[in-house]
C-alpha cells in the first residue's frame, strides 16, 4: 500500500489520531498551520473531491459533521474555524487522499493565498 493515508488508517504509520469510528479517521496534522490544525479523511481511498460519487455523498457530509464537533470540542465552535479540501495542484494538493483540513485558534486570512 503506497498511499500516505491508507497507511495511516490502516495503523502501519503513526498519527495522533483524534477520533475514528469504521469509516473515518482524524488525526493531528504533521505541519500545523494554526493551533488547531486537525485532517479528517475516509478509511477508503478516494483520491481528490474530483473522485466522489454520489454513493460518498453520506460519507462526505459526516466529515463535515465531523470537522465541526471537534472544532466545538476544542472551543472553536463560537470564534470560528475553517475547513479546506484542496483539490489538485493550484490548490496545493500534497497528499493525493481524501482529507478535510480542519484550522482554528487563530484569526485565518481570506482571501486564502
Ligand atoms: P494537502 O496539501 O491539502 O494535500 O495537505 C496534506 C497535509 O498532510 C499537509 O498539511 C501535511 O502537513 C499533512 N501531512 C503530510 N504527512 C503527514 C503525516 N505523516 N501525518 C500527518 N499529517 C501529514
Ligand atoms: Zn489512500
Amino acid at each position: 500500500m503506497s498511499c500516505l493515508f491508507c497507511r495511516i488508517a490502516a495503523g502501519e504509520i503513526p498519527a495522533t489520531v483524534v477520533f475514528e469510528d469504521d469509516d473515518l479517521m482524524a488525526f493531528e496534522d504533521i505541519n500545523p498551520q494554526a493551533p488547531m490544525h486537525v485532517l479528517v479523511i475516509p478509511r477508503a481511498h478516494i483520491s481528490t473531491v474530483n473522485d466522489l460519487a454520489p454513493g460518498h455523498d453520506v460519507l462526505v457530509g459526516a466529515m463535515v459533521r465531523r470537522a465541526g464537533l471537534l472544532a466545538a470540542e476544542r472551543g472553536y465552535a463560537g470564534s470560528g474555524y475553517r475547513t479546506v479540501f484542496n483539490c489538485n495542484a493550484d490548490a496545493g494538493q500534497t497528499v493525493f487522499h481524501l482529507h478535510l483540513h480542519v484550522l482554528g485558534g487563530r484569526t485565518l486570512a481570506w482571501p486564502p493565498g
